[in-house]
């Protein structure tokens, strides 16, 4: 072969291994088989060397190859790389382009005419590639460097590295000098075979497919990332010289539309994402947000949230940018399903067959859209797997119906004050002995208390606490308490307060809707009259008469002083059971109890739990505007059904008046009260004497 013969050679084997390439790698169409292509690789490669006068720096052969660099370049841009601000949901992204349809009416440029192209309303969706963006410019239509944005004004070169990406063309289909931007990537296959790689070698693994592309471009030896297959989507023209004729199909002049600027680069020989659209109104950007937030995970390279651009060239330029980033464009974000928090504290929760569950307090945090406090721990093992203290940052993930987790600790932010966890010794609850032992699976093992009431008294207190008598929260039920304690959601009466919606999402029982109204339920619930408060802590022998006499009667303790649930953390500890009897109507029992209860410190701490969470006592209206109604001091029994109010009703006017409501009818009872079908009582009421009123009378007696 004389040097001409080789030299046309040499020409065509790298037009014929490029074509393939572009087939392969760009189009994802191959028409010949790895190792027809691998021969004329081959081919290309000998002849090459033979004759070494005909090198290109552009030829297939030069992709991989080339020294470890001492450093990179730094590269200045020649346009700045602007980054779009995020929105993260839809009325973000309306108000978006509010903003930008005011800007536009008030400068009034387009003054009665329309835009050459597209309409205000048109859209260009991009999926948003989560993988690291590089600038590539070409001098004649050869790639000439490549670069990463840095800081937006100045990058790196990476040129070398950027070579070995196979669907970034080393030649374009036409000869122009053009500056592209687009995002480098990793597929999720290709970022598990690294991975493997490295484990087997003992190197740490890379967290996700944007590190490991990140990590592989900025690789002083190219060979590591020609190691790593990378691949590319462009997105962007930044500048383009006049177009030439060489191009087969002959394209728009200059691309009007964001959408032409696509096709525009797709005939270039680039590779563009696929998943484009052209959206003719907001909502209908919306709908192609909401089908790729559930699509995402399908494709092979991740994706974090779409790009939303103002289709129209024209309108783009008008609009301009903030100093910050394009007003014609937004970055709608996905839900994060992965952010940091911090560990507060570890608490023991005992589930329903007796085990300590511990349970991860967190800083309250948003993932996926809703946010979330509690992170199960599962058992000490897990607790030492992870190597979780106090006070630790540690990443969690919530995935849509998953319950959130603590993925991994951040343990270079320690500080030395994080507390090492260790599972108690006997039962936080009841008190009572705990032991390790093997978990119904048998393949983990496990804290157990082994009092088998535990779970069943705190279950109780509990739905005491949200009952209707007591704080009254809609939609609380027992099996709902039950799934809570399980979940070690909550395991005394102030954990309620601090339930997030994030938290119970995943739980079978809560579809999003329902979710929220608890947690609207239980919010409402935070203001609670203080004798409903008080009867909701179920503190023996405290029943609900008990509490309205101490309410009506908080002037006696301690002069009236009591008006917020502070007053009654500070001052009820030292009311003595003298005091309390000297209540009307409480007897030697429920002093007693009283007493005991205010004494505990664990019930001082849980009161001031809640009132940290925001709880509120509303006390009875002014003693003495009560104390002057008729009513005020007498006792009522009520029996049968009243047709204007219900019970309960009648017993909060009653009450709000000064009087009192008592179960059953003894001499001291003032009034009994008869409805339609009354009981026993009414008998009873008759045999003692006691004055017997119908609803009409008791309604002018209420006045
Ligand atoms: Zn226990």
């Amino acid at each position: 072969m004389n040097k001409a013969q080789a030299k046309s050679r040499i020409e065509k084997l790298r037009k014929e291994v490029d074509h393939h390439r572009y087939l392969y790698h760009v189009l994802d169409k191959p028409e010949i088989s790895d190792t027809a292509y691998d021969s004329l690789f081959e081919e290309l490669l000998a002849l090459e060397r033979q004759f070494p006068e005909f090198f290109s720096p552009t030829s297939p052969t030069q992709r991989i190859g080339g020294e470890p660099l001492k450093a990179f370049k730094k590269v200045r841009h020649a346009h700045k790389q602007w980054s779009f601000d995020d929105v993260f949901d839809f009325e973000e992204l309306k108000a978006w382009e509010e903003r930008a349809k005011k800007m536009i009416e008030k400068s009034n440029v387009f003054g009665g005419r329309k835009p050459k192209a597209g309409s205000l309303s048109d859209y260009c969706c991009e999926l948003k590639i989560d993988g690291l963006k590089i600038i590539l410019s070409y001098k004649k239509g050869k790639f000439a460097q490549g670069a990463t944005r840095g800081d937006g004004v100045i990058g790196e070169d990476v040129t070398q590295n950027l070579k070995t990406i196979q669907s970034i063309p080393l030649e374009l289909k036409d000869n122009i000098d053009a500056t592209v931007v687009g995002e480098c990537w990793l597929s999720k296959k290709e970022l598990e075979r690294i991975n493997k790689g490295r484990e087997q070698k003992g190197e740490p693994l890379f967290a996700n497919t944007r590190n490991a592309a990140a990590g592989s471009i900025r690789q002083l030896d190219p060979r590591i990332a020609a190691s790593r297959r990378l691949d590319s989507f462009i997105y962007d023209i930044d500048n383009i010289g006049g177009l030439a004729s060489t191009m087969e199909a002959k394209p728009p002049q200059t691309p009007r539309t964001q959408t032409e600027e696509l096709e525009l680069l797709k005939k270039l020989g680039f590779k563009v994402n696929p998943h484009y659209k052209h959206c003719k109104s907001i909502e209908e950007v919306q709908k192609y947000y909401e089908e790729w937030t559930s699509k995402r995970d399908k494709e092979d390279y991740e994706i974090d949230g779409i790009v939303v651009k103002i289709n129209s060239k024209e309108i783009q330029e008008m609009l301009g940018y903030t100093g910050k980033a394009p007003r014609w464009g937004i970055a709608y974000k996905f839900p994060a399903v992965q952010v940091t928090t911090i560990v507060e504290d570890i608490k023991v929760q005992v589930g329903r067959t007796g085990a300590l569950t511990p349970v991860a307090h967190l800083k309250p945090v948003k993932v996926a859209g809703s946010t979330v406090s509690r992170a199960t721990l599962h058992n000490e093992d897990e607790v030492k797997r992870l190597d979780v203290r106090i006070g630790d940052t540690v990443i969690i993930r919530k995935a849509g119906d998953v319950i959130p987790e603590i993925v991994s600790v951040l343990k270079n932010l320690r500080n030395g004050n994080e507390k090492i966890f260790h599972m108690p010794d006997i039962c936080p609850i009841c008190g009572g002995p705990v032991k390790r032992q093997l978990a119904g699976n048998k393949e983990t093992a496990a804290h157990y208390c082994l009092n088998t009431k535990c779970f069943a008294v705190e279950k109780e207190q509990i739905i005491h606490f949200v009952s209707r008598k007591g704080l009254d929260i809609v939609g609380f039920g027992e099996k709902i308490v039950e799934k809570l304690m399980d979940e070690g959601l909550i395991s005394n009466n102030a954990d309620i307060f601090e339930l997030k919606k994030g938290n119970l999402e995943p739980l079978e029982r809560f579809a999003e809707k329902s979710a929220q109204n608890l947690v609207d339920a239980i919010e409402r619930s935070k203001k609670v009259a203080f004798e409903k408060f008080l009867y909701a802590l179920g503190i023996r022998f405290v029943g609900e008469e008990t509490a309205v006499l101490i309410a009506n009667s908080l002037k006696k303790i301690n002069g009236g002083k009591v008006r917020t649930l502070k007053d009654v953390i500070d001052i009820f500890p030292k009311i003595s059971k003298d005091d309390w009897m000297s209540i009307k109507g409480i007897g030697e029992k429920s002093a007693e109890s009283l007493v005991q209860w205010f004494d505990d410190r664990n019930n001082i701490k849980l009161l001031e739990r809640m009132r940290e969470l925001g709880v509120v006592l509303e006390f009875p209206e002014k003693e003495e505007g009560a104390k002057s109604h008729k009513l005020s001091g007498k006792t009522f029994v009520l029996t049968g059904e009243l047709s204007g109010f219900t019970r309960d009703e009648a017993k909060d006017m009653i009450r709000k008046r000064g009087g009192s409501v008592s179960s059953s009818v003894s001499k001291n009872t003032d009034y009994v009260v008869v409805g339609e079908n009354p009981g026993l009582k009414y008998e009873k009421a008759v045999k003692l004497g006691v004055k017997i009123i119908d609803e009409n009378t008791f309604r002018e007696l209420l006045k």
